[in-house]
């Protein structure tokens, strides 16, 4: 069992801990970053990225990620392939625990851990993720420009996603599982409004239709919730977004968090409730998760530790002197 220690520790090696990593080396913080179960993030589970400023051209999510990690070793990162159980955030430095017992410390500590899409846990679903399923219209709405397109989901983001989608197609239908939706009275007003939207009152999904071959995603088995009856729609995108688990399991009791469970922060900055501990990505961001946020945050993360150390480091130079 070894013990790490550096001046700033970063949990997560997606697109947030990465670029705060980038910052944090540069600024000569020496950051060791744990990469998880996960390394590069959930952008390694898609392919074509497009909307990552900075490429002309399509590139693939896992590779955009590769570059990343490279660039923050190069500049003097250390990558940890360890998932951390345990986390002691009493006192500075902060002290992480691996599953295997290895002991990480940081005078300043980056949660960049991310949040999950929840999905229905279809096997159908399963099988059409990334040929037909997705959990995330921002980032593949583009793919299904003039074609037939669903939304899963009662809810602010699933609304969203239904109004974001009619940039791409004229034929979007939301799906929900009740006869009322949870989201905000005017995202409902919108929705209502909009000519190319239709609502399916209480409908479950009960499978992703595979068109066979390379055709993927063809259309949805329905269920009506009340009657029981079943239907079927077409639809070449299916949008699910019925809620996020982010990654804060392991914080709960050490830090606030928001009522969704986010990492809850100052506002227009990266600081926790505990002075040092700073969040960064898709674990404090519960309205934009995207790669480009999700790194804009990190870098912010990387900025705010460094002038929290400065500070502590003259408060200590200053009682020394007296
Ligand atoms: P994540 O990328 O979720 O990274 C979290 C990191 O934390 C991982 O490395 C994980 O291993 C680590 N971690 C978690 N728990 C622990 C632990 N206990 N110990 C150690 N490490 C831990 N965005 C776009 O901008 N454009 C797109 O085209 C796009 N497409 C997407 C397609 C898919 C299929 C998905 C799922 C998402 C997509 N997104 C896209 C969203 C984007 O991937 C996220 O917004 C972004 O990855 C969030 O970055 P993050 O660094 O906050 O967290
Ligand atoms: P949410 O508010 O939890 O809504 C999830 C929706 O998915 C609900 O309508 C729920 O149905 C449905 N659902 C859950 N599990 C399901 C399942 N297994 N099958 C079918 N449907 C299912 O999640 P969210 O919309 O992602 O929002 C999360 C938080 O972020 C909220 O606090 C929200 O206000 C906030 N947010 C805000 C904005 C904004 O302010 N513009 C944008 C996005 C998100 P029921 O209604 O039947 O439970």
């Amino acid at each position: 069992m070894a013990t790490h220690s550096t001046k700033m520790l970063i949990l997560g090696s997606g697109p947030a801990g990465l670029s705060a990593a980038i910052y944090g080396a540069r600024a000569g913080m020496s950051p060791i970053v744990v990469q998880g179960i996960q390394p590069g993030g959930q952008l390694t589970t898609t392919t074509d990225v497009e909307n990552y400023p900075g490429f002309a051209d399509v590139i693939q999510g896992p590779w955009l990620m590769e570059q990343m990690e490279k660039q923050a070793v190069h500049v003097g990162t250390r990558m940890m392939w360890d998932t951390i159980t345990g986390v002691d955030l009493s006192r500075r430095p902060f002290r992480l625990t691996g599953d295997g017992g290895d002991v990480y410390q940081g005078e300043v500590l980056v949660i960049a851990t991310g949040a999950q899409a929840k999905w229905l846990g279809l096997d159908s679903e399963q099988a059409l993720k990334g040929k037909g399923a997705s959990a995330c219209a921002t980032c593949d709405g583009f793919f299904y420009r003039g074609k037939t397109v669903a939304v899963i989901g009662g809810g602010n983001t699933a609304v969203e996603e239904a109004l974001y989608l009619t940039n791409h197609s004229d034929d979007v239908t939301l799906i929900h599982r009740r006869d009322s939706l949870r989201a905000e009275r005017i995202l409902q007003e919108r929705l209502h409004a909009h000519p190319n939207i239709r609502v399916l009152w209480n409908k479950e999904v009960r499978e992703f239709v595979d068109g066979g071959g390379n055709v993927g995603l063809v259309g949805l088995r329905l269920e009506d919730t009340v009657t029981g009856e079943e239907s079927r729609i077409d639809a070449d995108g299916a949008f699910v977004a019925i809620g996020h688990h982010p990654a804060t399991e392991l914080f709960r009791g050490h830090l606030d968090l928001d009522d969704d469970g986010y990492v809850a922060v100052e506002t227009g900055s990266t600081r926790t409730s505990v002075a040092g501990v700073f969040a960064c990505g898709d674990v404090m961001d519960k309205h934009y998760r995207q790669a480009v946020t999700a790194a804009g945050t990190g870098c912010m993360a990387a900025l705010d530790a460094e002038r929290f150390l400065a500070a502590v480091e003259f408060e200590e130079l200053r009682e020394a002197a007296e």
